[in-house]
């Protein structure tokens, strides 16, 4: 971060008139020295409880400001970039190597380019990918924390510091899956009546059936959540001094979420779950900082309802892994993550009702339940049209392949998917974790081993550019 904002400031300071960008950036770095302070107090850990919470709720304000500073700066600097460079084109003196912000190496374009293939045949199909080109989403590396789809441009943009990682690009498969539901909506909700031919072409013939089924699932899933969870809701808001009850809109963008979700972990596989279980840790450790985060973003339901309903996913149905090699392995190091066993369910009145979080969290789990086995994956399933989806073969494949390449360092990877090659990647990663942190080791054993396997992961990376 601290590197990233010295070259905004170098930035800054090569354009005129950006006092601006530079005062941003210098409050952008009082607030990193600030969290990095709270950090070492919540890191050494000898506070108690109660202060421990107050500091995470200051650290995740200051990262907020942080996050809205960086996207601020990066909004300022693309102006000021773009007004530079058309200054410079009207005088014929144009130097694109200025802007270095959105150039993207080619090796990583290529890599880019094939994980956004994969995700479009498996979303869209080749079919609609050849009639609408112009409908199916490209991508962009955008200095912006997260990853975004912009329906106005059609475009995914990729936050800097993961474009090299392809353990995280299952969340380019999670916006793909925006851009469809969003091009599905636009063809359904056309000026005077649906566009037909786009909407069968999205859909397939019988897309009228498939939005009324669609829209009576949403409505269920709406009613349930208010019925159940309202008063939940508003007791949970009064304690952030805030008076609300969740509006239908933001459930229904949750359902969405959901909707995508489910899609990306039936493409992806185990990758999503192994990415979600890594980044939302902390949330899913302490349901009254996870409650606390959904919150304060209703657009998503909470992380560890997001990774209760992904690994069930991956239980029933064509995607069952559950008596495949390694499986377990997925809930044991995402339980070692998370802090608890992911596998009991929590009923609906399993919880005490005075711990608000909990109930939420389980009462929320219950009702995605209750609609995910035949409900919400038969929807995800016809979105999804007939591309194949990740299933055990697979899944058996990718573990075997994976196998065989510890003992030789030559992996032949032609009948390798990038999605299976970004699988592999985790597979490792969770070895590493096994053999440090598993046995209880630090996160320190477990980043000193990862950087010593970083010609494991140059392998799989160049594998996806060879293809
Ligand atoms: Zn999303």
């Amino acid at each position: 971060m601290r590197k990233r904002l010295r070259r905004a400031e170098r930035i800054a300071e090569s354009l005129p008139n950006a006092s601006d960008i530079g005062l941003r950036v210098r409050e952008a770095e009082k607030n990193v020295e600030r969290a990095r302070k709270w950090l070492k107090v919540i890191q050494l850990g000898n506070v108690g409880e109660d202060d421990r919470r107050a500091l995470f709720m200051a650290l995740e304000g200051v990262s907020y400001d942080i996050d809205i500073c960086a996207s601020d700066i990066s909004l300022l600097l693309s102006q000021r970039m773009s007004s530079s460079l058309l200054r410079k084109r009207e005088q014929k003196f144009v130097k694109p190597k200025t802007l270095r912000y959105f150039v993207i190496p080619r090796q990583t374009r290529i890599v880019l380019q094939k994980f956004l293939d994969e995700c479009l045949n498996a979303i869209y199909g080749q079919n609609f990918r050849t009639r609408y080109p112009s409908l199916t989403p490209i991508v962009t590396i955008w200095p912006r924390p997260e990853y975004h789809y912009s329906s106005f441009s059609r475009t995914i943009s990729i936050p800097p510091q993961d474009a090299t990682k392809m353990c995280r690009f299952s969340s380019l498969a999670h916006e793909v899956c925006h851009s469809k539901i969003h091009n599905i909506m636009v063809a359904l909700k056309a000026e005077k009546e649906p566009n037909q031919e786009l909407a069968s072409s999205l859909l397939g013939a019988d897309w009228k059936d498939i939005n009324e089924e669609w829209g009576r699932l949403e409505e269920r899933f709406i009613n349930l959540v208010k019925r159940k969870l309202d008063k939940t809701y508003l007791t949970l808001y009064s304690n952030i001094q805030d008076k609300f009850i969740v509006p239908r809109r933001y459930l229904g963008l949750q359902f969405t979420e959901i909707l995508c979700d489910v899609a990306t972990t039936k493409i992806c596989g185990p990758a999503d779950i192994f990415l979600l279980g890594w980044i939302s840790a902390p949330y899913c450790r302490d349901p009254f900082s996870g409650v606390r985060r959904h919150l304060l973003d209703l657009n998503h339901p909470p992380d560890v309802v997001r990774l209760r309903y992904e690994l069930y996913v991956l239980q029933i149905g064509q995607n069952n892994l559950s008596d495949s090699p390694r499986f377990p392995e997925i809930f044991r190091i995402v339980d070692n993550l998370i802090g608890f066993d992911l596998r009991s369910v929590p009923k609906e009145k399993w919880y005490d009702h005075q711990k608000l979080s909990d109930y939420l969290i389980g009462t929320y789990t219950f009702i995605v339940m209750k609609l995910l086995e035949k409900d919400i994956v038969g929807l995800v399933d016809r979105i999804l049209g007939g591309s194949p989806q990740f299933d055990k073969d697979r899944w058996e494949r990718i573990v075997r392949r994976y196998e065989e390449s510890l003992s030789n360092p030559m992996l032949n990877s032609r009948d390798l998917l990038p999605y299976d090659l970004a699988n592999m990647a985790w597979l490792k990663v969770a070895d590493i974790f096994e053999s440090t942190i598993g046995k209880g080791g630090t996160y320190k054993n477990f980043w000193t081993l990862r950087s010593k396997e970083r010609f494991f992961f140059k392998r799989l990376w160049n594998c996806v550019v060879k293809k």
